[in-house]
């Protein structure tokens, strides 16, 4: 037996009981008479003491030999503290060693193992079995995994069961590229890991499993965007005999318990919003609604005078900043510079200052006048003391622009608080979405959504307009989650594949199983899936879902520890029937 207890367990009430501890040292303090050692296992960090007096030579010599990070077991008495440390549960006590055994040495580690630790994200990934054992991380795995019991247990008890689905698969379209696996035993072929169970989860319908989640790894070879993960867990889900409404009210009842469970907070009704007014509100089909800085369309009330940036614009729009019109020109200046760089793309901001009595000053004042400027107010919903930043152009992107402005403008003035949890429903997205290079309309969530009823004949007239029974969870202006109703029948499905541009052969070919399935009964049915790495590090009040992941990669999707990806040698490339060109 290594320890009787762990190291986070002992108090005054154990003072002169012998007991044994293992772990890790964390500090040791040689005073020459007397020693102290921290021994820090997952629960906590004890106080261990050998001094002149009471320890034999023998055992301080040992003690002499510890570094950082050995890992030793101990056996001794637990003893009152002199000073004691009201910061720590183990404050009020230490340990008197009478048996020292050193399990393992360690090599000094590349960085502290402390809270604040003084190596850098890098380092701390190629030895993150180092950094898992510092609290930060250590506490995001354990609340990781608490979120995880959570959902098991509110699905469970709703009924719904955990079905495993194969990582070796054929290729599912989530709108990425698959990573596929190729197959020794069949020349030439190659599996796809899959970009979610998406099929696989409709399949379990039709068998009859009626309501099935699973929490599962995804994977998607895109181009790494900041805090994206190659592979990625989802909470997903699938139920039959369910309409849009069924599917809403449980997973607000999933979302509510969590917040309640793991945050102790409690929210009411989830307010809604349709794709087409989240766009004309925010600007984003994932709005942030903790703060208010709505859009006001200002093309009726400013396109009627000689200021031709404004009357050649798709669309005018502004947002009143609370407590801008004290802003310095120069802030302005910065504001203008910060709408026009690259990301952003803006080509320039108008501005006018509502002030706080109750006059406007306008970078425009040469072609608006006082009552203009009010409207524009209203249209914002400026009060008096706010600034009026106006961006014009093509309507999407100037939504976009404004939009980012919108967060960027949150999130200097403190409005983005990490406390406070606003969920929305974001209902009604369009069925397709245009690709502007190529011209083709795909699917703006996937191939098996359905069209919302009596809109499937708009599809060979007016594609884009085509509204479907998709819908996404937003929490805190970021998507946690999003599902749809499906198609359910083989017709419905041809006609879908035939405008995504699948011939009925390649439509065969990629989805004959499904198509074939619902030719047996299968039932109406929808779904959704939770990003788990995001929802988690939100519920955990971060910005980084790689905090909460123990092994996540980087932002080129490379694994540093165990370095992959990685060449594989030419006997394994035959195997498998492979050849490449390039060499390492
Ligand atoms: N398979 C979808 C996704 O991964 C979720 C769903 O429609 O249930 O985004």
């Amino acid at each position: 037996m290594y320890r009787s207890h762990s190291c986070g367990e002992l108090r005054a009430s154990h003072i002169h009981k012998t007991v044994k501890l293992s772990g890790w040292v964390q500090t040791i303090r040689d005073k020459g008479f007397v020693i102290w050692v921290d021994l820090r296992d997952r629960y906590g960090i004890t106080q261990l003491v050998f001094d002149e007096e009471r320890t034999s030579k023998e055992l301080i010599d040992k003690t002499k030999k510890l570094g950082r990070e050995f890992v030793i077991e101990v056996t001794g008495e637990v003893i009152e503290r002199a000073s004691k440390n009201p910061n720590i549960p183990t404050g009020e006590i230490e340990i008197l060693v009478q048996e020292l055994t050193i399990l393992n040495e360690s090599l000094t580690p590349p960085f502290t193992i402390e809270d604040d630790t003084d190596g850098g994200e890098d380092i701390r990934m190629k030895y993150r079995y180092l950094d898992i054992r510092r609290n930060p991380v250590k506490e995001s795995l354990i609340f990781r995994h608490k979120v995880a019991m959570e959902v098991r247990k509110f699905l469970s008890d709703e009924d719904f069961i955990e079905v495993e689905t194969p990582y070796l698969i054929k290729s599912t379209p989530e709108g990425a590229r698959d990573f596929v696996v190729p197959s020794r035993m069949n020349e030439g072929q190659f599996y796809a890991l899959p970009q979610s169970p998406q099929t696989f989860k409709q399949l379990l319908m039709v068998g009859g499993m009626d309501k099935y989640f699973q929490i599962v790894k995804c994977f998607r070879d895109e181009d790494l965007r900041a805090d994206r993960q190659p592979e990625f867990t989802q909470i997903d889900c699938e139920m039959a005999f369910v309409e849009q409404e069924d599917i809403l009210n449980i997973f607000e009842g999933l979302t509510r318990h969590l917040l309640k469970e793991i945050k102790g907070v409690t929210i009411g009704d989830f307010p809604r919003i349709t794709f087409d007014d989240a766009m004309r509100k925010y600007g984003n089909d994932k709005p942030d609604i903790r703060f208010g800085m709505e859009f006001g369309e200002l093309n009726a009330i400013a396109q009627h005078k000689e200021f031709g940036i404004f009357n050649d614009a798709e669309l005018v729009v502004g947002i009143a900043i609370p407590g801008g019109a004290s802003y310095t020109r120069k802030e302005i200046d910065k504001l203008i510079d910060w709408v026009r760089r690259p990301q952003v793309g803006a080509k320039g901001m108008v501005y006018a200052k509502y002030n706080e009595d109750g006059s406007f000053k306008s970078s425009v004042d040469k072609f608006y006048d006082q009552e203009d400027l009010a409207k524009w107010a209203a249209a914002t919903n400026a009060k008096p003391g706010d600034l009026i930043c106006v961006l014009s152009g093509d309507t999407t992107k100037t939504r976009a622009q404004l939009s980012a402005l919108r967060m960027e403008i949150a999130e200097r003035l403190g409005l983005r608080k990490s406390d406070e949890f606003a969920p929305l429903w974001v209902i009604d997205f369009p069925l397709l979405e245009l690709d502007e290079e190529t011209g083709h309309y795909h699917a703006m969530h996937h191939p098996f959504t359905s069209p919302k009823p009596g809109q499937l004949e708009l599809l060979d007239t007016t594609p884009g307009d085509v509204k479907a029974n998709a819908y996404d969870l937003v929490l805190n202006g970021n998507e946690i989650g999003g599902g749809s109703i499906r198609i359910h029948d083989k017709e419905t499905q041809a006609i879908m594949f035939k405008h995504l541009g699948f011939t009925p052969e390649e439509a065969k070919a990629q989805f004959g199983f499904l198509m074939d399935a619902f030719q047996y009964g299968a039932p109406p049915h929808g779904g959704l899936a939770f990003g788990l790495d995001r929802l988690v590090a939100i519920l955990g009040g971060q910005e980084t879902i790689r905090d909460f992941i123990a092994f996540p990669k980087n932002n080129s999707g490379r694994d540093v520890m165990i370095d992959a990806p990685a060449f594989i040698d030419d006997e394994q490339l035959n195997e498998l029937s492979l050849k490449l060109d390039i060499k390492s």
